[in-house]
């Protein structure tokens, strides 16, 4: 069957002689899907889910029991509060933009210590210029950088000590950087150190693609407010879109007020008949998560024995779903990506070529047959085209077809 999708003997045998060698890396990701299958399970029944949750509400959404029920699900398993699930929010971009304007005041202080976030965030906190940025409204904004892909707790000591800080940003994910993804272990440190320092300081985590990547979540080691997408790991490709906002109840109250109207907060928001597919995607999500995860190790393996710089390495510990490949070469990582169209379901015969997509400062390729738009818990691959050329390559609904993908990008280069 390979053959039929011109993938050639050679790269069949390796992939045979791979399987072989990750098989103990697959046998820890099979036991933490089983982990967390059971917490999702378990949160099901303690919330009685029944058909009645799979009813819809149109125009303001009062009394949306379904969508009440699908947020006490979330923090169950999320070990929250209480959280947002919603549709009303277009991506994970929009979650985290509406959790930050929720949380932070004129004249506030907001800090990443893990570097400049994601791109689409520069125009959110006013890094690159916006009318309706937080720096518009006179919210600040300052950076600490990751020394050797971890914390650099000398310089967020002497920061949290001299001024004050209203909210610490974690983000966990790499994003379009070259460096590691952060550990809940690193996260569980880094909070026990800024809590022996300040009490008070709002901890936020931007979750997206860490989700059920291993057994812990972030609030259960000490973070007040954690921001995911359901088109990545919690959707479990299912979801039609959304994303969540879950933690301590006063900050999810503010996120409510601000994603809906002050005096209307969670009360609103209507479901338009998606609550069967965000809990039978939250129901699949371990699965997913565990296929995508395998894809990613697979695809570390082979590219690794290909000759390619791969991050991280089919065996280290994984923080998310992210795969990166280094290509040092534009031409590679073009065809890399185009590689993984030609794998997918969906648009198998478009090209994607690089191009400047809003949000984002350089231009961008992104391949990604996805059944939805901008699904990256989907196989899909994109690389800024900028040095030192680096694929990021996350998803995979099943491992089989993540498989096929990945062996479809590789052929693609030769
Ligand atoms: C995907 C992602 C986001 C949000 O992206 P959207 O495309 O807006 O959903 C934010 N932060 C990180 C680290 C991400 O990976």
């Amino acid at each position: 069957m390979y053959k039929n999708f011109g993938i050639n003997e050679n790269l069949i045998e390796l992939s045979a002689k791979v399987e072989e060698e990750v098989k103990d890396v697959f046998s820890k990701i099979d036991k933490i899907c089983e982990y967390n299958s059971l917490k999702v399970l378990k949160a099901f029944q303690d919330n009685n889910i029944s058909d009645m949750h799979f009813g819809s509400t149109t125009g303001y959404g009062y009394g949306d029991v379904g969508r009440d029920t699908i947020e006490k699900v979330f923090s169950q398993v999320l070990s929250a509060e209480d959280s947002l699930v919603r549709s009303q929010f277009i991506s994970g971009t929009h979650a985290l933009t509406v959790a930050l304007f929720a949380f932070l005041r004129p004249s506030d202080t907001m800090l990443s210590i893990t570097g400049k976030p994601y791109d689409t965030l520069d125009e959110v906190i006013g890094i690159k210029e916006n009318s309706s940025s937080l720096k518009s409204f006179g919210v600040n904004f300052e950076k600490i950088d990751l020394i050797d892909n971890d914390f650099d707790y000398k310089n967020i000591e002497k920061v949290l000590k001299s001024k004050k800080i209203k909210l610490v940003e974690i983000q966990r994910s790499k994003g379009y950087s070259t460096r590691k993804s952060i550990t809940i272990d690193q996260v569980e440190n880094v909070i026990k150190f800024i809590r022996k320092i300040d009490k008070e300081v709002i901890i936020m985590i931007d979750n997206c693609y860490c989700e059920f990547v291993g057994e812990k979540e972030p609030l259960e080691v000490g973070a007040d407010v954690i921001v995911g997408s359901l088109i990545k790991n919690l959707g479990g490709g299912i979801a039609p879109n959304g994303a969540y906002i879950a933690g301590r109840k006063d900050l999810v109250e503010l996120a409510g007020q601000r994603l809906t109207v002050p005096g209307e907060g969670k009360e609103v928001g209507p479901t338009l008949g998606i609550n069967k597919s965000i809990l039978q995607g939250l129901f699949l999500a371990p699965s997913v998560v565990k296929a995508s995860l395998k894809t990613a190790v697979f695809a570390s393996k082979m590219l690794e024995k290909l000759g390619y710089r791969t991050e991280p390495l089919f065996n280290e510990n994984r923080a998310d779903i992210v795969q990166t490949i280094i290509f040092e070469d534009k031409e590679k990582l073009i065809k890399y990506c185009q590689g993984i169209q030609m794998g997918s379901p969906i648009d198998s015969n478009s090209i994607p070529e690089p191009w400047d997509m809003p949000g984002y400062t350089d231009q961008v390729i992104m391949a990604a047959g996805a059944f939805t738009q901008g699904s990256s818990i989907e196989l899909s691959c994109d690389g800024p085209i900028r040095p030192p050329y680096v694929a990021f390559m996350q998803g995979g609904l099943t491992y089989e077809y993540g498989k096929i993908g990945v062996l479809k990008a590789i052929q693609n280069i030769y």
